[in-house]
């Protein structure tokens, strides 16, 4: 494996998201001296917060699946989760509601789910469904270490048994055609599938290596954290300050200082120089070639994620009966994505997620009331040609309105809309293409073909972050710093953790 040539005593990190604490908190537990800058004032970056009239708002992430990932995180400096974060699981993980009024609830528990897609689609399917779950796993085992969580220094070090068994699983080919081996019925597919959207990339497309998105999803639990999602990069960065970690917040990194190969000091808007021995950028692509001064050598040109809008909505306590994550299945599926990724379009007949975070903690609205977080994928910037500041508030209206008569209207009574996202807004804070989801997972952005972690000609630098290996999500980022680490340190001792994750999930 590569490393980091020469001195590594002292490592700027630049950015204080989840990548960015999870490398910080690697480091230090390996001696490193670490000094963390980030242009705001808080940890977290998209994993964001916003305080609005009583209303603890999170503006990014509200799945969150592998809560040992943050263990091994926490690990690094001899510490425990559940120390620093109160976690609990959200049961059922889903709620999927479908056009025709059908629901499902999604469960992580295999009888229990077995039970529930019998009465939903009959044995046959329940069936389909427990073997689904065993390649589900097998495909689990096979690539977490030897892929996800591994360095690769070219194509070639992939090939290996390991790729032959991930070959031989199905991995290759598409996901979608993948799950319908196991499970015939298209309305129960999409709760296993949907997931490719997290990746970027439509079912049918996504290569079904990416379905153990399903199995971090549906089978080994999804998590909320008491203080709602900001408490885990409030809780990174207590354990990394403890550790030694220093951080400097509002200050952006606005240049880079280069000599033979190696940065030797970063600077700040406020001028301020930072010397360092090696650096980690977690920012985003574009944005740390430019500091680099490098021009990809990529033969195409990167493509951006789908985008997302989120509305951030208030309600009285009729919302109580809404669950904490519903999924709002419209009629349309396959042409829903070909709307957003092909087409630059608004979804015609969208499929929207639904949080209720206050389902997980009250205290995160005022007494009495509640919170609802509805995001419709959209198209990039890039792909579509929407003017998003004058269609912003009647596609609001829209989508709400699609959303009360799938949920049914009573308990949207008095609902209000405090805040809507757009992808205009995440172009605002630097993202690609104005998606908040970096680079699609398509093959050719997949594993050893994603723009690498190190960077030829730059001997003491190493990416993190969603950009880079392995990709976009918690539980990615939160492997990439790791695999920062590792590039800077030489290999870590991580555990196994296909062979031994065993975390105990209700
Ligand atoms: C709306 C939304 C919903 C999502 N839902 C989920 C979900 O349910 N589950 C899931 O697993 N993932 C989800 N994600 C994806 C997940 O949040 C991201 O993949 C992950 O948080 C990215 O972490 P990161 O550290 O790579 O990047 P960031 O969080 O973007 O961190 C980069 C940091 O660098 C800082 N920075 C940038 N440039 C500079 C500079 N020049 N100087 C100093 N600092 C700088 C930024 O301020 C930021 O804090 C969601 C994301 C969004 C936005």
């Amino acid at each position: 494996m590569r490393t980091v040539t020469g001195r590594s005593d002292h490592v700027v990190v630049v950015g204080a998201g989840l990548a960015g604490l999870s490398t910080a908190i690697h480091l230090a537990g390996r001696g490193r001296e670490v000094t963390v800058v980030e242009r705001e004032a808080v940890p977290g970056g998209r994993m964001g917060r916003l305080d609005l009239g009583g209303y603890r708002i999170d503006t990014g992430p509200t799945v969150l699946t592998m809560p040992d990932l943050l263990d091994e995180v926490f690990d690094a400096v001899g510490e425990r989760t559940k120390d620093r974060l109160d976690l609990h699981p959200v049961a059922p993980a889903y709620h999927a509601v479908y056009a025709d009024g059908r629901t499902l609830d999604v469960h992580s528990d295999e009888e229990t789910m077995v039970h529930a897609i019998t009465e939903f689609a009959g044995p046959e399917q329940a069936a389909g469904y427990r073997r689904l779950r065993e390649w589900l796993d097998k495909l689990y085992r096979a690539e977490f270490d030897r892929f996800i969580g591994a360095n690769f220094d070219s194509p070639l070090s992939m090939v290996t048994p390991a790729l032959a068994r991930l070959t031989a699983l199905g991995g290759f080919r598409t996901w979608n055609s993948k799950v319908a081996e196991y499970i015939s019925d298209p309305d129960l597919r999409r709760v296993f599938t949907f997931q490719s959207l997290y990746a970027g990339v439509a079912p049918d497309q996504a290569l079904a290596a990416y379905a153990v998105i399903a199995h971090m999803d549906t089978m080994s639990g999804v998590f909320f954290p008491r203080g709602g999602m900001r408490a885990v990069p409030d809780a990174l960065a207590a354990a990394a300050a403890d550790a030694g970690v220093r951080f400097r917040y509002q200050s952006t990194v606005a240049q880079v200082e280069c000599a033979g190969g190696r940065v030797t000091a970063v600077r700040t808007d406020e001028d301020e120089r930072i010397a360092c021995d090696a650096i980690v950028l977690t920012t985003e692509l574009h944005r740390t070639y430019e500091l680099l001064g490098h021009r990809s050598r990529r033969p195409l040109a990167t493509r951006p994620a789908p985008s997302a809008v989120v509305l951030h909505i208030a309600g009285d306590p009729g919302l109580h009966e809404i669950p904490h994550h519903s999924l709002l299945f419209g009629a349309a599926w396959q042409s829903a994505f070909r709307e957003i990724i092909d087409e630059g379009r608004v979804m015609s007949d969208p499929s929207l997620l639904l949080t209720r975070p206050t389902a997980g903690d009250p205290s995160l609205a005022p007494d009495g009331r509640e919170l609802l977080f509805l995001l419709a994928p959209a198209p990039n910037l890039q792909r579509g040609q929407i003017d998003w500041p004058s269609f912003q508030q009647s596609y609001a209206e829209q989508v709400m309105d699609i959303a009360k008569r799938r949920l049914g209207t009573r308990a949207w009574r008095n609902a209000e809309l405090l805040r809507v996202v757009t992808p205009t807004d995440w172009a605002g804070k630097d993202m690609v293409a104005g998606s908040p989801f970096a680079l699609a997972h398509t093959f050719a952005q997949t594993g050893p073909f994603r723009p690498a972690n190190m960077i030829r000609g730059f001997d003491n630098v190493v990416l993190a972050g969603g950009s880079t290996v392995p990709g976009v999500g918690i539980p990615p980022v939160l492997i990439s710093g790791r695999l920062a680490a590792d590039r800077i340190t030489g290999h870590s001792h991580i555990r196994r953790r296909a062979a031994t994750s065993t975390r105990t999930i209700l």
